[in-house]
């Protein structure tokens, strides 16, 4: 099997599946417990919660374990337009967002605030300009991707920090992170950020783990009520094994990042030049930043049949959102491209574990789909 989906989850490395089974059949207390094997729980997830905040460049008061992604999202979303009640019932958002923002703010449109969508250009990148126009006295939330998840397009996220300040905005800037993290260097400080979502299962840990990072100083809002765990901002008892699985993949991704993402830039670099080049009609879908994401597309193919039939030749790549439920991307209607060109796109996605023969072997897998889809078609 050839594995170019790495956007769409990670296979986990050794090291954190070692932590998770030594958490779920050798330090399985519960870090609440008062015996020693509960206050070894609690220390360790002390240490692991270090961990994350090393790999992510903050202080480990300002991680909070979740469960996912979207839950990460859904939290930052609802908790700040809670503490931005007084102040306003505006959002600034970008319309290609993951679904895990864009339906919690279609959620609150529907509730009475009014949410501005900013679109990318034909690059897959928002401007500042349009997000500095759409600035108003009442704007509680401003949410922008830092790498879109279709594009692999960097979003100039510092440079939104800059202008809600600059327009003394009372806005709080929330960025999703999900494909940022260990792909591209950046702190949430750096980015000038109140709040930033991670996942766990897009940098080698298992699923049903992330993080939401809250600026310190923020009297932020918890998503649900219950025991108290995570200092009551995120109740449920810590689920240790993904914990320790989340931190162990952060220690190493964080200590191998230079050389993962150099590998990871130099293979989308061969992809690029390696399918163009044996596929003329194939074309690359925006501009991507991030070392690890290629959008491509096959004008008046379907990308959802395609990716069925490179499935059944043993290459896993994604149609993402390219086929939600049969409706076009969201993300490439918001850039405008063309019906042929939003139908045959698909992404290919990269891991440090990817290799040149990965890419050859989508090459012949595509040569061949497109010859066999072609003579259906015709
Ligand atoms: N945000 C982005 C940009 C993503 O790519 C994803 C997952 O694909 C998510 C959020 C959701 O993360 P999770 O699957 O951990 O809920």
């Amino acid at each position: 099997m050839i594995y170019l989906d790495n956007a769409a989850t990670t296979r986990v490395c050794p090291q954190a599946a070692q932590a998770a089974l030594e958490a779920m059949t050798e330090q399985y207390g519960n870090p609440s417990s008062r015996y020693p094997l509960g206050r070894e729980a609690a220390k360790r997830l002390k240490d692991q919660r270090s961990q994350v905040a090393a790999a992510l460049g903050c202080a480990a008061e300002e991680i909070f374990f979740t469960s996912c992604g979207t839950e990460g999202d859904n939290w930052a979303i609802r908790g700040a337009v809670e503490l931005g009640k007084r102040k306003g019932k505006h959002i600034i958002t970008t319309a290609f967002e993951h679904s895990a923002v864009l339906e919690p703010c279609k959620a609150l449109e529907r509730e009475g605030y009014e949410v501005t969508w900013l679109k990318p250009d034909k690059t897959g990148h928002i401007s500042i300009d349009d997000l500095t126009a759409a600035l108003r006295p009442d704007t509680v939330l401003v949410s922008m991707m830092l790498v879109n998840n279709e594009l692999g397009t960097i979003q100039p996220v510092a440079e939104a920090a800059r202008a809600i300040k600059a327009a003394h905005s009372p806005a709080l800037l929330h960025t999703d992170a999900v494909q940022a993290f260990l792909k591209i260097p950046f702190t949430p400080k750096a980015l000038g950020v109140d709040l930033l979502t991670i996942s766990g299962h897009k940098v080698r840990a298992p699923k049903g783990v992330g993080a939401l990072y809250i600026r310190k100083g923020l009297r932020f809002p918890p998503l649900m009520l219950g025991g108290g765990q995570e200092e009551g901002m995120r109740p449920g008892t810590e689920a240790t094994a993904q914990t320790a699985a989340f931190a162990a993949a952060c220690a190493v991704g964080k200590a191998e990042m230079n050389s993962y993402t150099t590998r990871m830039k130099e293979l989308k670099e061969y992809a690029l030049d390696s399918l163009l080049g044996a596929i003329p009609e194939l074309k690359q879908v925006g501009e991507s930043d991030a070392p690890h994401i290629l959008c491509l597309t096959l004008p008046g193919y379907k990308s959802e049949v395609l990716v069925r039939v490179l499935g059944d030749m043993g290459v896993c790549v994604s149609a993402g959102s390219a086929c939600h439920r049969g409706k076009p991307s969201h993300v490439f209607a918001a850039m405008g491209l063309p019906k042929n060109e939003m139908d045959g796109a698909f992404r290919v996605s990269f891991s440090p574990d990817s290799t040149r023969e990965d890419v050859d072997g989508l090459r012949e897998a595509l040569i061949k789909a497109r010859d066999t889809l072609f003579t259906t078609l015709s």
